[in-house]
């Protein structure tokens, strides 16, 4: 086996076209999912975050661990710091944010201290999910914010694209 073999895999998965006819749940985790293809195609987890405000996407982000060398560089947290330069205040209460996998607990706890209104996640993360999956940091009792949190919406491609790169990285890497 080649050490330096290229193990970077070309995602094999298209972008989606959302239909602006309606713009529900679908239509904005339809936008995160192809910040995922990004995600892939650079080489990093594939994981997609936007943010919306009066049905405005105003922050599209994908994890960018690798390319900044900075464990922070989550997808949630780069689009978090998107709306908030966008809206101009660190309190977010009037943002939805959509992410393609549940947060994990540094960025479940972002949402909270940014006071996010609404929180959308396609995949449910039982290992490491802060919002419900392994942890539930917006029930804790004491918060000053306790966004509302959904899921499911697009759960089932954002899934298949997540387990599909960590397989083709096994795959490769054999
Ligand atoms: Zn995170």
């Amino acid at each position: 086996m080649l050490k330096h073999m290229k193990s970077k895999q070309d995602c094999p998965f298209q972008k989606l076209f959302p239909s602006q006819l309606e713009k529900d749940a679908n239509f904005y985790m339809q936008h995160a999912y192809n910040q995922s293809i990004n995600a892939w195609e650079a080489d990093e987890v594939p994981v997609g975050a936007i943010v919306v405000f009066e049905e405005q996407i105003i922050a599209s982000a994908y994890n960018q661990t690798r390319l900044q060398k900075d464990p922070s560089a989550h997808a949630e947290m780069i689009a978090i710091s998107q709306a908030s330069r966008f809206i101009g205040d660190w309190r977010l209460n009037e943002c939805k944010l959509f992410v393609t996998k549940e947060p994990c607990p540094m960025c479940a706890g972002a949402t909270l201290i940014s006071r996010i209104g609404e929180v959308h996640f396609a995949l449910e993360d039982p290992k490491m999910g802060g919002l419900g999956g392994a942890i539930s940091l917006h029930e804790m009792p004491q918060s000053n914010h306790k966004p509302q949190v959904f899921s499911g919406t697009l759960a089932l491609e954002c899934k298949i694209l997540f387990q599909s790169f960590f397989q083709l990285k096994r795959l490769a890497n054999t």
